[in-house]
């Protein structure tokens, strides 16, 4: 790079970088290759994440007048910050990955993966079997925590020699997302939404594990939300070819975009789990897909696919940091928009035939009642631990969060494992909010059928093609809406309460 902060250059370089970041993880992911080979790439790009370009970018940003190149500057400064500290950390983020490939969970005479308790704990039928191999892999989780522990100490003493006061204050200068006052709107939140959970989530809860949530613990919840796969209607081989037919009809044909490539070809190392790679946003965008069946797998598909439309249409004239960089929920607005067509009737009756679509509906929404609220207490308890920046009692303030707003007993262990970098919480949680308006919105304007109504898909490509430029603030107010606003997942429930 020619000099610090030479602003054209670091973008060109950003640009360059994510691509062959992106890339390598989709072929990785993809089973075209047996190894992900990150390091080979950080150090090609070391300078643009070095301590004097982020000093560089730091003034800059601090001298910057124009909101609108304020908000350019800091979107890049978060960016180099973010990879700074992950290159501090490399050495044991690759140590703590090795320890986890190795490690086994002894139980019942069995030695268990550990990467695979997850997929054991929704398969396993009694409360005892679970409640033992979920006990057995925190023993194993506690041995790693003093590593993971070490992790945040490290980041929160980088950001402290940066001159932030706390992770806190460093999250909301550069993420720009509006912690404090987010926390205090899911506290409210977490009290308007909380008779969902008492009366039909504990009924959906007795039904599927034989007891209420109060009996159950974190263990059960696996099993609780357990997907199901057996429904011919949502037969693996069947998924993709009704959403081509549906992204036919509504004149985005997935394959007729020439930016989006399917993925779609069986590797016996291919991730399970449909992902979305977007190489070059508005180019070259890949869906990794490998369809088990299943409505849960729909839902992930289209989540997937969400992101797909989202970066393939975005105008890839954009800068990157208009492109790529800023909050997560961006993007997430989209994936969940079209991820929440799994709960549209009329969308599992048309395209899937669907004639219990109604019950399908219901059991997603309770899911997701849950989700969001995991969500809003995982962010109070990540506020509370970024905000002292020490570890100390925080995972008793975990689990006492957590089980206080999901009912669910939760165990200390996983506090620093159920823990994303920069509050991924409150992106969730902000474009939870947003997409319900935008929903809102798509569905006054043109019914419950919108999904298939050309002036729809009009608006949705207008939207997508600012990349992540707007903010859901400035994305709802493009709309004429004023957000994000928690009223409109209380909305969202409601039918639960009345149906229950
Ligand atoms: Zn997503």
């Amino acid at each position: 790079m020619s000099a610090p902060a030479d602003l054209d250059a670091f973008r060109r370089q950003a640009r360059a970088f994510i691509a062959d970041h992106v890339r390598e993880h989709y072929l990785y992911g993809s089973g075209q290759k047996d190894t992900l080979e990150l390091a080979p790439i950080f150090e090609r790009y070391a300078a643009l994440f070095a301590l004097d370009q982020l000093d560089a970018l730091r003034a800059r940003l601090d001298a910057a007048q124009d909101p609108n190149e304020r908000e350019s500057i800091r979107r890049l400064h978060a960016f180099a910050l973010d990879q700074h500290i992950q290159a501090r950390l490399r050495p044991m983020t690759e140590e703590l990955a090795a320890r986890q490939g190795k490690a086994t969970v002894r139980w019942r005479g069995e030695d268990v993966p550990y990467a695979q308790v997850a997929t054991r704990l929704r398969t396993l039928p009694t409360r005892e079997e679970r409640g033992e191999l979920f006990a057995a892999r925190g023993a194993v989780e506690r041995a790693m925590d003093p590593l993971r522990g070490r992790m945040w100490q490290e980041t929160w003493s980088t950001l402290r020699g940066l001159g932030y006061a706390s992770y806190l204050e460093a999250a909301e200068a550069t993420t720009g997302m509006p912690l404090r006052g987010l926390a205090a709107e899911m506290r409210q939140f977490l009290e308007d939404s909380r008779t969902m959970l008492e009366g039909p989530l504990d009924e959906y809860c007795m039904a599927r594990t034989g007891v209420g949530l109060a009996q159950c613990t974190q263990a059960d919840m696996p099993f609780l939300f357990r997907p199901t796969s057996d429904d011919p209607l949502f037969a693996a081989g069947r998924l993709l070819i009704r959403l081509e037919i549906w992204t036919s009809e509504a004149g985005i044909p997935l394959r007729g975009t020439p930016a989006i490539h399917v993925d779609d070809v069986p590797r016996p190392k291919k991730r399970d789990r449909a992902f979305c790679a977007p190489v070059v946003a508005g180019r070259e965008v890949y869906v990794n897909v490998k369809p088990i069946g299943g409505v849960s797998d729909l839902a992930v598909l289209l989540h997937e696919l969400g992101h797909a439309y989202h970066y393939a249409f975005a105008d890839p004239a954009l800068d990157v940091e208009w492109l790529y960089l800023g909050e997560s929920s961006q993007s997430e607005i989209f994936a969940f928009l079209f991820n929440q067509l799994a709960e549209n009737v009329e969308f599992l009756q048309r395209f899937f035939g669907a004639f219990n679509a109604a019950a399908i509906r219901g059991d997603l929404m309770l899911a997701r009642v849950f989700g969001v609220r995991r969500m809003a207490a995982k962010l109070l308890y990540e506020i509370q631990l970024h905000e002292q920046c020490s570890l100390e009692g925080m995972d008793q303030v975990y689990a006492d969060t957590l089980t206080r707003h999901l009912r669910v007993r939760y165990a200390p262990e996983q506090y620093l494992i159920d823990l994303d970098p920069w509050f991924y919480s409150a992106g969730y949680l902000r474009a939870w909010m947003c997409e319900a308006q935008l929903r809102a919105y798509f569905e006054g304007a043109h019914g419950d059928e919108w999904f298939g109504e050309p002036e729809a898909v009009e608006t949705l490509k207008r939207l997508w093609g600012w990349g992540k430029t707007y903010r859901p603030e400035a994305l709802l107010a493009r709309l004429g809406l004023t957000g994000p606003d928690p009223a409109a997942l209380v909305q969202d429930f409601a039918p639960l309460v009345s149906a229950g």
